[in-house]
């Protein structure tokens, strides 16, 4: 196989094979009824047709630090086409990393071929820009090889379900044990070679509780910049992978420790310098772990919407300082703040819609007369933008009563919203008359 005889190759001319230290189950501690049932048909199926199949990476990691594993990936000696011809229901994707999606029922694993490093004199499977960072990175290895191009020690363990073992290349097992982050091989050259490394240490280090270990720390305050380098789709992905851990109040501290975040969400830099932007942003994100963490669902859109909202209070007021009218001063500003974000972070357009729905409907909380309130309640992101809105009363930007008026108002029956009503209607009367006058103030444009 073709796989066995480029390992072959470069193991023997080129790069030394380690041993793994192979852990049994009484030490590592997984049972194999936590691994996912599609990972465990899937490793059965590529063992059984004469190739080494590993649960891989982050399953293995949480499932030693006792965590339930968001997904599971599965590492083996096939190919990418040789994986495609095993399983009926898979697919090959991927560009800069060629990966098969094995599809069970609605379950979904991702498998990838073991990696070596490049052969320098090749070209073609492997390529970098200036600054050493890798743009594609397919050239296929042993497992010894795989392990040495993940990211950290943690990252680089391989589980064998039929055996119940743990194979170790790098002391992973141990670094998690004694809680503590290690990144594999040069750590200012993995960093040139793949900038996001630095993101996915704040993100670990944070998330798993570890301590970076004092080589793996150094070099990455002067580092940082490259962060520039990287294409904004793919900081986009690994910053969602950071806020939506469950754990992102502490990775975004990390970041700023780090000195990580500057640039990368451009807003972050200035927000969390201010006081009332950073209780909020701090809030926000401690509102979206508790949620990650009890199982609910959260919405990307409604997280950035949050990230950037002072951004956007602030664009506000300069427009109104200068004489535009509230609402399209409002429509100005999302418009500016999501240009520039668009820019740098790459947030889809399917964000950006829901985002500026979200800060829309903002003002309208505080009309709570006449038929507005109940057209607001009828607007199918109410339930978001109320969620938003308590934010931003527990962040003390918005008096607490009007995130407790519209808690009674949802829940009262049609008598008591009415009351309510009526125990408003005087300044919605002066509003009335305000409006009159003039009219550039007129109900904002989501209505
Ligand atoms: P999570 O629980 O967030 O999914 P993970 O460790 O599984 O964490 P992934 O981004 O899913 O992270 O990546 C899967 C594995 O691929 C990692 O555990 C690591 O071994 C390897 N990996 C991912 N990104 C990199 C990278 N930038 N450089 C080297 N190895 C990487
Ligand atoms: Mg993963």
């Amino acid at each position: 196989m073709i796989t066995k005889f480029l390992g072959r190759v470069f193991s023997g001319r080129m790069f030394k094979s380690a041993k793994p230290r192979i852990i049994p189950v009484a030490e590592h501690g997984i049972s194999r009824e936590r691994i996912g049932s599609c990972a465990l048909r899937t490793c059965d199926a590529l063992q059984e047709a004469g190739y080494s199949a590993f649960v891989v990476g982050g399953a293995v990691r949480d499932l030693i630090l006792g965590r339930t594993p968001k997904d599971f990936d599965v590492a083996t000696n096939a190919t990418p086409e040789e994986v495609r011809g095993i399983f009926r229901r898979s697919r090959i994707i991927g560009r800069r990393f060629r990966i098969v999606h094995v599809l069970c029922g609605r379950d979904l694993v991702e498998v990838t071929t073991f990696r070596g490093p490049a052969d320098v004199t090749d070209t073609s499977h492997q390529v970098e820009d200036e600054h050493g960072r890798l743009l594609r990175d397919n050239v296929w290895g042993d497992q010894s090889q795989d392990a040495a191009r993940r990211d950290f020690t943690i990252n680089a363990l391989f589980y064998d379900p039929a055996r119940e073992e743990v194979w170790d290349y790098h002391g992973g097992v141990a670094d998690l044990k004694s809680k503590k982050l290690r990144i594999i091989g040069d750590p200012e050259q993995r960093y040139r070679e793949d900038p996001v490394r630095m993101l996915r240490a704040a993100r670990f280090a944070a998330s798993c509780g570890l301590e970076m270990d004092a080589a793996t720390r150094k070099p990455v305050k002067a580092l940082a910049p490259l962060l520039a380098n990287v294409p904004a789709a793919r900081l986009f992905d690994e910053m969602l992978k950071l806020l939506l851990c469950g754990h992102a109040a502490e990775c975004v501290k990390r970041l700023r420790k780090e000195g990580l975040h500057h640039g990368l969400l451009p807003m972050l830099d200035v927000i969390l310098e201010q006081p009332m932007g950073e209780r909020f942003v701090m809030l926000a994100l401690k509102n979206t772990d508790t949620r990650i963490r009890t199982g609910k669902t959260i919405s990307p859109a409604f997280l950035f919407a949050a990230l950037l909202w002072h951004e956007v209070l602030a664009a506000w007021k300069k427009h109104q300082a200068r004489g535009m009218p509230p609402v399209p001063a409002l429509h100005e500003a999302m418009d500016g703040v999501l240009d520039q974000q668009t820019e740098q972070l790459a947030i889809p357009r399917r964000y950006s819609s829901d985002m500026k729905e979200l800060w829309i409907m903002q003002p309208r909380f505080e009309q709570r007369a006449g038929q507005r309130p109940y057209r607001l309640l009828e607007q199918p992101r109410f339930r978001a933008a109320y969620d938003f809105l308590l934010l931003r009363c527990e962040s003390g930007e918005v008096e607490k009563s009007l995130g407790d008026w519209w808690t009674s108002f949802q829940d009262a029956d049609a008598d008591a919203r009415a009351t309510m009503l009526v125990a408003d209607s005087a300044p919605a009367k002066k509003r009335r008359k305000r409006r009159r006058r003039k009219p550039a103030d007129a109900a904002p444009a989501a209505e």
